[in-house]
């Protein structure tokens, strides 16, 4: 049966709803979504090399989890509960310290079986010794986009050396070949990057045409601090360094000002909101979705680290989503389910510029299967509301990228191998951080 996994197939889906009908999906052995539609069977079971019965399951685009730092699953559970500074330089920033490119590479290992299991085919990730970060990916079947966390503390020895190591990262992924891996450039935030360094990122960036990635406006602190130093807030300062792109995808936006939204509006901005770390680490303002939305900003879902989180799973980012943008304004029709359903799909692949998000003929073949016959989704009055709301990644039972099947019925092969990989790792990068 493991012959079926991870290879280039013509698959027949039979039976399932697509946008509240019952549909079949062809997919074609180039990894592309043949024909979708009512009665498609017939025509394509002759072509098919396997068929999936859906067995009345929803059909949904991969979901896409826009701001994270994938190999960050090794560090789940180590601190809770803690303020943000002591929570970093305390426990996060000592342990990080003693990483090895293994353990990025396990940490990484995990966090993909994590997303296949709970239906993302694709995440935009930044984090350190990212060539481990691609080979991990590249075995576990699904889509990123990956970034060297660029951090020069303001330090000009400190930036060239950052600047070479992106420059590495971007020609090892370019090296890679692999059409499901595609590189970025990632200066940190605006606290740990001098505007030299982001400069040169905006510009380097724009020289290969790839994207963005930042963390902007996460806590109140950094927006006083921008305009103490600056005499601007953040946005204005991004934007002044070149970093305000449709190819920029910023994490957590929880501070910005209307003017703010709009100028990333009007520059094509994708802005991940990251609702379950913004109030696990209390930022206390959730992102202003509604003056983005007015604005024309691509608004997209990420759950950012698992240190932060503590897990993966979109699903439950989108009702956190959806609840949280409710409770912080006062008003239960922001972020209604079907927006929430958009940002972790549709929107989330636009911000990291794939042609995922959408189940038509010509899109890539990342689809993934929510289980119908499951509590979560009895009844089924209203099949978006019971995925943002009621649903948690548990309830998908397949997941295909690029036309391969990654997840069978809840089967993922070699998965006992990476949580026992990656929970060596984690013991062991422990044990390392005490013995200094
Ligand atoms: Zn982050």
């Amino acid at each position: 049966m493991d012959d079926i996994f991870g290879r280039q197939q013509a698959i027949l889906i039979a039976d399932v709803r697509v946008n509240d009908r019952t549909a079949d999906i062809f997919v074609q052995d180039d990894g592309t979504i043949g024909a979708v539609g009512v009665g498609i069977r017939k025509e394509h079971k002759g072509e098919a090399d396997l068929v999936i019965d859906g067995n009345g399951a929803i059909a949904l685009p991969g979901l896409v989890n826009t701001h994270t730092h994938a190999a960050m699953s090794l560090l789940r559970g180590y601190a809770d509960d803690m303020v943000l500074q002591d929570w970093l330089s305390q426990k996060i920033w000592p342990l990080e310290a003693h990483l090895t490119p293994r353990d990025v590479y396990w940490g990484t290992k995990l966090a993909c079986l994590e997303m296949i299991r709970s239906g993302t085919t694709a995440f935009n990730d930044m984090y350190f010794m990212m060539d481990e970060a691609a080979r991990a990916v590249d075995e576990a079947g699904i889509r990123a986009l990956l970034s060297y966390g660029f951090i020069d503390l303001f330090s000009t020895e400190k930036r060239e050396a950052e600047c070479r190591a992106t420059e590495n990262l971007v020609r090892h992924i370019h090296g890679m070949n692999n059409p499901r891996i595609t590189a970025a450039v990632g200066p940190h935030a605006i606290y740990t990057v001098s505007p030299e360094g982001l400069r040169w990122c905006a510009e380097f960036a724009a020289r290969e045409r790839i994207g963005i990635h930042i963390h902007l406006s996460e806590t109140e602190k950094e927006v006083n601090d921008c305009v103490a130093q600056h005499g601007k807030r953040p946005a204005a300062y991004l934007d002044a360094c070149g970093i305000l792109t449709p190819r920029t995808v910023a994490a957590h936006c929880c501070w910005l000002d209307e003017a703010e939204c709009n100028l990333l509006g009007k520059r094509g901005v994708s802005a991940s909101h990251n609702p379950a770390s913004n109030m696990k680490l209390a930022t206390s303002r959730a992102m202003p979705y509604q003056w983005l939305s007015a604005a024309g900003a691509n608004i997209c879902l990420g759950t950012d680290g698992c240190a932060s989180n503590n897990n993966l799973d979109m699903f439950e980012e989108m009702k956190i989503a959806a609840i949280l943008q409710k409770f912080f304004w006062n008003n239960p029709t922001v972020l209604p389910a079907h927006e929430a359903l958009a940002m972790a799909a549709a929107h989330g692949a636009k911000g990291l510029g794939l042609a995922t998000g959408n189940l038509v003929a010509g899109a890539p073949a990342d689809i993934i299967l929510v289980s119908a016959r499951t509590a979560c989704n009895t009844p089924l009055h209203n099949a978006t509301s019971n995925l943002v709301y009621s649903c948690n990644g548990g309830a998908v039972e397949t997941t295909i990228c690029d036309g391969r099947v990654l997840m069978l019925d809840r089967e993922v092969p070699g998965e006992e191998q990476i949580l026992a990989g990656a929970a060596q790792a984690a013991q062991e990068l422990v044990r390392r951080s005490q013995s200094g």
